[in-house]
Formats: structure tokens, C-alpha cells, sequence
């Protein structure tokens, strides 16, 4: 499971961890974090501080994962859409044959789109899940391809043309609209020619509800419909995506030579064997062996993780990104892991959902190395995995807080206007000043470490059961469980923080959130789907009608503009409590239909006045709604007989090209 960036642009504090600025890198000017900016997005660059540290064999390790990495970026392509790796050679041939004016508004709208393209991983947008719609004509783009040599001529120009300028055409990658059939009406390419109805039917066929230990069902295969039998085609050496899985399990086995560890060694050995079977057995073992394996320093994923984008909620996305710990800020989660039974213990649920013992969270803050799949360009700022749930209840889950990117957020946000706008009381912005770096990277903390770690299924209850509402309300359950707790003394006393009025920066960054400004995500008359987002808006607006009689939150007018108010903090720590009461119960007795209810009431629908005063709003401020980020360049340095000495990282690199270097580089499908 993730936990994304809150919201884009907030200005967080001023504070910047002591840890993240201290290392050298090998630029003398001023890092710039910003690359690139267009339609809703700004491109970020990050640093990772710590590289240059790590040992000779770490650096290898490092940069032989980074390689396995960003040659899986293919298939997430593929999966997003069956188009796409059709289309991204096509644009991207255009793109680099063109030789007409760079300010001819058509070519400057084929660019824009192709930016977006780029950032979606594909023709949808990754957070909307709508499809792009070009801004240029068709005759321009068919005219340029007439352009480019008879091998870059594509057979179905017709089809193509039909995906990138129907607008009804495969319009959603992920449709989540309750009463429709899912499988049919999104657009990805996890399912082929089969009905929901089909899959749901094949997967309750194939599952042993009796079994203990289950594997993830479908979470490596794409299920079509061949010879008229609904049939699983698995993600596998030799299987579906078999070219992207040799070059990703090629650099595997180059990384499992400077494994700091044997068990490190086997945890990467044990994927490769999993890449070469499909068989979700060995990804169990493989999950296992990585989330027992807490003494290296360097660690990654890599695989079919996420299935966020799965309208069933089972395939994984496939994503990697590789990392090394943060020793000195890893302090702050080896607490706050340490102590796991006693926050489960007292968590505010029924004592029959709460863990007796919970088994080995493992907490660090890591350092991003690389981004890739569908960590980029978008990217989680937390992660906690594994995410089959009797793994993580007999061998428990590693949980990190990705520091370096949630650091490159903040300083790119500093003086973006967000605070003047929205935060009209001077108190409350000069405690989010304080404050509220530290305390969302401690949200984030407790979110993925005890949040989602903590409860229990009652025996017997399908992990799948909430089916998709599933994904909204286990982040509604993990932030709760953060929110809960991040007002507890017991986080003074443990020294996490230093003040009892540090949470209020949080709470009101979060329910001024829920209720208002990530509304500039949406586009007008659509409603809120995305996962993180539904649950925040859920917490918000049941926080605000079941703390009404007592006007614990008072949203009111000013000057024409909408302004929040917290009135009782104390009592808003309390409706996060009984929430997470319930939302407990919900998963625990996997109780569809009290899921359901909550989400679709609180979580969905948008008031489109309230709607279109934020978007004014924002207008007037130069925040993207949207981030993302370009990676480092790794570059080994050779000595004289061809060895690699060192390995160099660079920053250099701008969004364009780092784009058209993958898709060169490392294009592994299509064709
Ligand atoms: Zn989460």
C-alpha cells in the first residue's frame, strides 16, 4: 500500500530535516528543484543524499537495481493501456523528425500532449484517469507522419488516430462509477474481452476460501477471453512481457553479485525465480524472505505490487524503486516501531479487530534512488508492503518514509502563495510553519507503519470482500489510525515531538484538504475516484456533519471566500477515533455494503459551487495540481581493465530527455 503527497503545492514548513541537506553532490549552482512545468503538472528533480557514502559494492547493488528498474517501464505501459506502446515510438518519432517552427501552436500543442503522455505512462491521466485530449488537429499529426521513414509507418494509423482523437474512445483508464460494468468500461489492458461478471465468477471458482495462506489471486495476469474460455495470461519469463522480464531478471542477477548479504542474496534470487515461474507461490516466498530481510542497508521493490488501478482491485501494476536507508531520520520509525503493540493496544476499535500481537513492523526512512514503473513520474511518499495479508500478519511488513522525495516537496513549495489564500489565521500558518513538515512525515509514519499494519480480518472474511471500495476505505483506516494517534501525549513522550499543539497543523492542513482544496485535482462535474483521495474526503466531510451539533469544524464566508475553522480539536481527535471504529468493523467483517455507503456519501460527490471557487482560486496561484519527478543519471565510471570503479550520479538531466532516453534505451515491447 502508498500513501501519495497530500496535496500538491501546500506550503509545508520552512524546517528542513537536519539530515536531508548535509550531503555533497556534484553540481556547484543551486539545486533546482523544479524541471519542467505544463498543463497540471510540475516536474521535480530529487536528490539522494547518502549515494556517494554507500560502498563501492553498495553502489553496484544499487546501480544494477536501478537498471532492472527502469527496464520494467514497458510493461506498466502496456498494462495502462494496449495502445500505448503503439503510440509513445509514434509520437516520439514525430517529435524528434519534426522540422517545421517550434512555435507553431499546432506542434506546441502535439507537445504538450506528448509531455502528458509521458507523465501518464500512456494515453490516460494517471490521477483523473481521463484520456488526454489533444489540443492539435489531426491532419497536423497525420501530416507528420506521412513524414517519418516507411519503417516508423505504423499499419493501424487508422486505429491510432481513432484512440487519440475519439474522445469517447477508451475515454477512462479505470472506471469506478457504481451500477457500470468496471471491466468494460475502463480502459486498461488487465482485461480483455471478458465481463465483470466472468472474472468475478472465474476468481470465486478458483479460490480456496478455507485457505490460510492464500496467494494473490490475478495479481500477475492479465485475463482474457481465448477460444471463448476466460483464461489467465501470466506476467512471466516466457509469458506475457517475457522481453521486459529477461532484461529486468538479466540485472537482477548482476545485483545479486554485490548483495550485502546472503540474505539479501536470496531475497533477489528468489524474485528472479518468481519472474521465471509467474507463480504467485514463489512471489509469496520472495515477499517473505524480503520482509524478513531488515539488515541491509540498500533495498528495493520490484514487481507486480499495487492494484490500485486494477477496477477489481487485483492485478499489480508493476513498479520498482530502489532505495537505501537514511540511518540518523530512520531513529524517528524504529520508535514508533518499537512501540507497535502498545499503539495496537490501545488503538480506539473493538478489541475483537485489534492484532494480540503484532509481528515485526519494520520502520525506516529511506532514500529514493530510483522511481520507476508506476512510481514515475508520480511517486508514493510512503510505502508499506507486503500487502497480502497473512503475510503480514505471521511475518509482519516493512513500512518506509520516502524522505528525500517528501524534502524535494517542500522546498519546491516554499512561497507558492497556498497558505496566504487558504489559512487565514496568522497562529495557525505560523504553526504549520513549525510544524507540519515534521508532522506529515510522522503522519506518514504512522500511517504506513501501524496503519495499515494494524487490525485483523475476523476468520473466515475475503480480504477482497470490499471489492472497489476496498482501496478508499484501507487508507481511510491507515490515516485515521495516523490522525488518531498523532495527537496522543504518548508521542511527546516517546520525544517524536516536542509540543501538545503540534497535531492541530496537521488536522487543519487535513480537513482544510478533505473538504477544499484537493478539489483542484478535479476537473469540473467529475466526481472524486482516486483512492487517497476519496478516503481524505471521507474523514473530512464525516468529521464535519457528525461534529455539526457541537460545530467542532465551522466551514464559513469571508470576503466572498470560503475559510475553514476548527473549533475542538479534542473533539475532532475523537470522530477520527470512532471513524476508525468503524471503518475497522467494515473491513474486519468485510461489510460491503456499510462500505459502500460511506464512501459513495462521503467520499464521491463533489458540491461543484464549492467546487468552482477553488479551482478560481488556485487559478490565481502558480500551483500545480500535480507532481512528479525526473531521476538521477547512474553512470559507471570504468578503470583501466573495463572494471567499474565507481559509479557517478548526475542531475542534470532535464524531463524531455530523460523521456526520450528511456523510450530509446530502454524499450523492451512493442513492435
Ligand atoms: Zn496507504
Amino acid at each position: 500500500m502508498t500513501i501519495k503527497s497530500t496535496l500538491a503545492g501546500s506550503a509545508l514548513a520552512t524546517a528542513i530535516s537536519a539530515n536531508a541537506m548535509t550531503s555533497t553532490n556534484n553540481i556547484d549552482k543551486p539545486f533546482e528543484y523544479v524541471v519542467d512545468r505544463f498543463a497540471d503538472i510540475e516536474v521535480l528533480r530529487y536528490k539522494v543524499p547518502g549515494f556517494e557514502q554507500l560502498s563501492l559494492n553498495q553502489k553496484k547493488l544499487v546501480y544494477y537495481l536501478t537498471q532492472a528498474a527502469i527496464y520494467g517501464r514497458d510493461i506498466l505501459w502496456d498494462q495502462n493501456n494496449r495502445y500505448n506502446l503503439q503510440l509513445r515510438p509514434l509520437l516520439e518519432a514525430v517529435y524528434t523528425n519534426y522540422n517545421g517552427s517550434r512555435e507553431d501552436p499546432q506542434f506546441k500543442a502535439f507537445e504538450l500532449y506528448l509531455k502528458q503522455v509521458w507523465f501518464g505512462n500512456g494515453i490516460h491521466h494517471h490521477y483523473s484517469m481521463d484520456k488526454f485530449i489533444p489540443g492539435f488537429d489531426r491532419s497536423f499529426l497525420e501530416g507528420e507522419v506521412k513524414k517519418l521513414p516507411a519503417d516508423k509507418q505504423p499499419a493501424n494509423l487508422e486505429d491510432l488516430m481513432r484512440v487519440v482523437f475519439d474522445p469517447s474512445f477508451m475515454a477512462k483508464k479505470v472506471n469506478q462509477a457504481e451500477g457500470a460494468d468496471l471491466i468494460l468500461t475502463s480502459a486498461t489492458n488487465l482485461y480483455e474481452g471478458v465481463t465483470q461478471k466472468e472474472v468475478e465468477d472465474y476468481y470465486a471458482a478458483i479460490k480456496d476460501t478455507t485457505d490460510l495462506t492464500p496467494i494473490s489471486y490475478g495479481l500477475n495476469a492479465r485475463v482474457a477471453k481465448v477460444d471463448g474460455k476466460v483464461t489467465e495470461q501470466t506476467y512471466h519469463l516466457g509469458g506475457l512481457y517475457s522481453e521486459a522480464i529477461a532484461k529486468i531478471v538479466e540485472n537482477l542477477e548482476e545485483a545479486a553479485k554485490y548483495a550485502e548479504n546472503d540474505a539479501q542474496r536470496k531475497t533477489i534470487e528468489a524474485l528472479i525465480k518468481y519472474y521465471r515461474s509467474g507463480d504467485l507461490k514463489d512471489f509469496d516466498t520472495y515477499s517473505i524472505l524480503w520482509v524478513d530481510d531488515t539488515d541491509s542497508q540498500v533495498d528495493f521493490i520490484n514487481g507486480f505490487i499495487e492494484s490500485y488501478d486494477d477496477p477489481l482491485g487485483m492485478t499489480g501494476n508493476w513498479e520498482s524503486i530502489v532505495n537505501f536507508k537514511n540511518l540518523d531520520a530512520s531513529h524517528r520509525t524504529e520508535v514508533i516501531s518499537s512501540n507497535a503493540q502498545w499503539f495496537e493496544s490501545h488503538s480506539p476499535v473493538d478489541p475483537r479487530f485489534r492484532k494480540d500481537e503484532v509481528k515485526g513492523v519494520t520502520a525506516k526512512v529511506i532514500t529514493a534512488a530510483i522511481l520507476a514503473g508506476d512510481s514515475y513520474p508520480a511517486t508514493p511518499i510512503g510505502i508499506n508492503l507486503p500487502n497480502a495479508n497473512w503475510i503480514r500478519a505471521t511475518h509482519g511488513s516493512k513500512s518506509v518514509t520516502i524522505e528525500n522525495i517528501t524534502q524535494a516537496y517542500d522546498e519546491a513549495s516554499h512561497g507558492d502563495g497556498f497558505n496566504d489564500e487558504f489559512v487565514p489565521d496568522q497562529q495557525m500558518r505560523e504553526l504549520m510553519d513549525k510544524y507540519l513538515f515534521l508532522t506529515d512525515n510522522l503522519h506518514t509514519d504512522l500511517h504506513e507503519c501501524l496503519g495499515h499494519a494494524s487490525g485483523r480480518l475476523l476468520p473466515g472474511v475475503d480480504p477482497d470482500a470490499l471489492k472497489a471500495y476496498g482501496s478508499a476505505l484501507e487508507e481511510a483506516r491507515a490515516d485515521l489510525f495516523a490522525l488518531y494517534y498523532l495527537a496522543d501525549p504518548k508521542l511527546i513522550e516517546l520525544g517524536l515531538i516536542d509540543s501538545p499543539e503540534a497535531y492541530k497543523a496537521q488536522y487543519y492542513k487535513y480537513i482544510l484538504n478533505g473538504l477544499m482544496t484537493q478539489l483542484m485535482r478535479i476537473e469540473p462535474g467529475k466526481d472524486v475516484e482516486e483512492a487517497h483521495m476519496r478516503n481524505r474526503k471521507l474523514i473530512a466531510e464525516w468529521a464535519l456533519e457528525k461534529g455539526k451539533a457541537d460545530n467542532v469544524i465551522e466551514v464559513y464566508k469571508a470576503d466572498g471566500k470560503t475559510y475553514i475553522r476548527i473549533n475542538d480539536y479534542e473533539k475532532l481527535r475523537d470522530l477520527f477515533g470512532q471513524l476508525l471504529y468503524e471503518i475497522q468493523r467494515i473491513k474486519s467483517e468485510g461489510d460491503y455494503d456499510a462500505g459502500c455507503a460511506l464512501v459513495e456519501t462521503y467520499g464521491v460527490k463533489v458540491d461543484p459551487t464549492l467546487h468552482k471557487e477553488i479551482l478560481d482560486r488556485y487559478a490565481h496561484l502558480s500551483i500545480a495540481p500535480y507532481k512528479g519527478f525526473v531521476n538521477p543519471v547512474y553512470t559507471p565510471v570504468l578503470g583501466a581493465d573495463g572494471e567499474i570503479v565507481d559509479i557517478n550520479i548526475s542531475y542534470g538531466e532535464g524531463y524531455m530527455d530523460q523521456m526520450l532516453r528511456y523510450g530509446r534505451d530502454y524499450s523492451t515491447l512493442g513492435k
